[in-house]
């Protein structure tokens, strides 16, 4: 767990994505060094139990305080302007660390309906199972949201955009109807990063992130974080995880830190294919619709524009076949990777009705908009020419 100790008016986002965090050693290292240890030695037992005892900060053991991860942990929080940040093992020990860590038996959720299918999972298989009932709601609808809350709800949980049908949520309106109803708001930002949007800024309590998608951004490590205020994360988060331990490596942080150096300017390429091949696609006679938050035909496009500082890497597309032209869309592609993976430099691409969606009803797959010729990309870092000209020989 580390507080946020840079001043956020004191050096801008770019600036903080690069530098925020690190404590350089007596070896004068310029790149922030890896922590390969287990644990620490004090100078003498009065130390160690000083250390212990909580009276002395500083390291104790790598389940709950390691230097490389102490350094990640501040710059996404300086990044996401959060008092305090918790690095994880990975998204989903951020999301469960989130949820044991605040709640308790006899306890309720109000999530969006529209979240990551792990997610989905550990709510309704595991987290019932400690007597924490979720309800599921349309995630723009405001007036479902409330009508949900009931006195046991403690925590409002959504993505924003969502996957794959990119429908937002007005943050700060939720905040307001979390707020009134005493009950804290947690935003996992994966798809947008703080580079894009900064959901504490809007009134989110919590915010969570897979480090596995854009963090990273190369499609190397498994980690997550929560960022929030010092008494929700750095108590009731950090508490549950300094003991169950679902920590993240000192090797892990490391790479996240500088996928964090360079976070900004990828979200901004990411951004700025996605927005190109969207245009393109909506220009194709075998394209019916194209889901992206950046074009005007978007029916939040208004919000996304106000809400998020660029519009993301994440875009589908529902043709005007069914499923044998998807497959044979996704199947004539040499260049894209055929995962359901996202947040790479490499662009991905996958049907959504067969794969993450694949274990719903044809009936839960037409209430959730998931039609059998819709396509979802990731947009990665390729040429865009190449994005193009990979996609049209499926489709003519
Ligand atoms: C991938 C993902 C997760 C889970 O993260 P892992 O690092 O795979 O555990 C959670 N939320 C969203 C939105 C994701 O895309």
């Amino acid at each position: 767990m580390s507080n946020n100790t840079d001043k956020p008016s004191e050096f801008d986002f770019a600036t903080r994505a690069v530098r925020a965090g690190q404590v350089r050693t007596q070896e004068g290292e310029h790149s922030e060094p890896i922590f390969p240890t287990s644990s620490y030695v004090f100078s003498s037992a009065a130390e160690a139990a000083a250390r212990f005892s909580g009276e002395q900060p500083g390291n104790i053991y790598s389940r709950f305080t390691n230097p490389t991860v102490r350094t990640f942990e501040q710059r996404l929080a300086s990044l996401e302007e959060a008092e305090c940040c918790v690095a994880t093992a990975s998204g989903m020990s951020a999301i469960t660390a989130t949820i044991i860590g605040l709640l308790k038996t006899g306890d309720h959720i109000v999530s969006s309906r529209s979240i990551f299918g792990s997610t989905t999972v550990l709510l309704t298989n595991i987290i019932a199972k400690l007597g924490i009932a979720t309800s599921f709601v349309e995630l723009s609808d405001l007036a479902a949201w409330e009508k949900a809350i009931k006195p046991e709800t403690r925590l409002l949980f959504l993505e924003t955009p969502s996957n794959p049908l990119t429908e937002l949520v007005d943050i700060a309106a939720l905040a307001e109807i979390a707020h009134k109803h005493g009950c804290l708001l947690a935003v996992d930002n994966c798809f947008c990063t703080p580079a894009l949007q900064q959901p504490i800024r809007l009134g989110a309590d919590i915010v969570i992130h897979s480090a596995t998608k854009y963090i990273d951004g190369q499609g190397r490590c498994v980690g997550g974080a929560v960022c929030g205020t010092r008494d929700v994360v750095g108590e009731g988060v950090y508490g549950f995880l300094r003991t169950a331990g679902p920590t993240m490596s000192a090797f892990n942080a490391w790479i996240f830190l500088k996928g964090l150096e360079t976070l900004n300017l990828r979200m901004q390429a990411h951004s700025a294919a996605a927005l190109e091949l969207a245009q393109w696609l909506e220009q194709q006679p075998e394209v019916q619709r194209v889901y992206y938050p950046g074009l005007p035909s978007h029916p939040q496009h208004e919000l996304a524009a106000q809400q998020q500082s660029g519009y993301g890497g994440l875009l589908s597309f529902e043709l005007t076949g069914g499923k044998a032209e998807g497959w044979a869309l996704i199947d004539a592609t040499r260049l894209l990777s055929i995962t359901a993976n996202l947040g790479d430099t490499k662009s991905t691409i996958t049907h959504p009705a067969s794969t993450t969606h694949g274990r719903l009803t044809p009936e839960q797959r037409a209430e959730a908009g998931i039609s059998d010729g819709l396509i979802r990309v990731a947009v990665g870092l390729e040429s865009i020419e190449d994005i193009k000209a990979d996609l049209l020989r499926g489709m003519r």
